[in-house]
């Protein structure tokens, strides 16, 4: 424990919560699939960095996070890669429809940047991958959602139009990720994110991530997250 301690300080890592899974030091530690790893050398990942070796085992044991640490420092493949072992986790069933993972970011080339990094690693595995944002036509995103997918990538508005227009359900939706909180606040967007939390399942995995933690993100957080693990990563305003 007092290596892991050390660590932590020497990155200025700090994690708080109840039981908080030990951290990685590599892909393999993580247990991930042979499909998996293949995708992840292929993207030369060498191994985690330290946000993904704190956030990787605790979103893989299926835990609420609050993920905060600042730009370019893995934040994606930390939801991304345990979003992929999570889907591949459920049951296939043949009536059942509807995203299993749900994405919000707060603009649309965050979006379609996730989408990327979500195409990566799903290829292999089958899994479908939908960006659902402004400036593409609502008709097509209509047509490609109606089709089926298993990951949606959005941003909220853009989401909440699709819903109202029953391009997809949320009743199979069980992994929740929001991203960049502080910035999707600071565009307006707290209405939709709570009207779309709001028609998730509660007992969905729910994961924040955010550069900052403003009051109203915090208070967010607290009503959304279950027993949340709190990873913040460096010096963080
Ligand atoms: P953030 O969301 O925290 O701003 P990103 O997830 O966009 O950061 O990652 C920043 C960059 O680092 C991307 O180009 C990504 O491909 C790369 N990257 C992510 N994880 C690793 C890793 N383990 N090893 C090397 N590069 C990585
Ligand atoms: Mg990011």
């Amino acid at each position: 424990e007092q290596d892991v301690a050390d660590y932590r300080k020497s990155l200025a890592i700090r994690v708080s919560g109840f039981d908080v899974p030990r951290p990685v030091k590599t892909f393999e530690d993580c247990g991930f699939p042979g499909e998996l790893m293949k995708a992840i050398a292929k993207q030369a990942y060498e191994k985690p960095t330290p946000i993904q070796c704190q956030a990787l085992p605790i979103v893989l044991s299926g835990r609420d996070i609050i993920g905060i640490a600042k730009t370019g420092s893995g934040k994606t493949a930390s939801f991304v890669l345990p979003m992929i072992v999570h889907i591949m986790d459920q049951p296939e069933l043949e009536k059942e429809e509807g995203p299993i993972g749900v994405i919000c970011a707060p603009t649309r080339e965050l979006a379609h940047q996730i989408y990327l990094e979500a195409k990566k690693f799903s290829k292999a595995h089958g899994i479908r991958v939908s960006a659902v944002y402004g400036g593409m036509s609502k008709l097509e995103q209509f047509k490609e959602l109606k089709a089926g997918c298993e990951i949606v990538v959005a941003t909220p508005g853009r989401l909440i139009d699709m819903i109202k227009m029953k391009a997809l359900t949320m009743t199979r939706t069980t992994y929740l990720v929001l991203d960049e909180a502080d910035r999707m606040f600071d565009l307006g967007f707290e209405p939709q994110i709570r009207s779309i939390v709001g028609q998730i399942r509660p007992d969905r995995q729910t994961l924040l991530f955010s550069a900052t933690m403003p009051r109203k993100v915090e208070k967010l957080a607290r009503e959304i997250l279950s027993d949340p693990v709190r990873v913040t990563v460096g010096e963080v305003g």
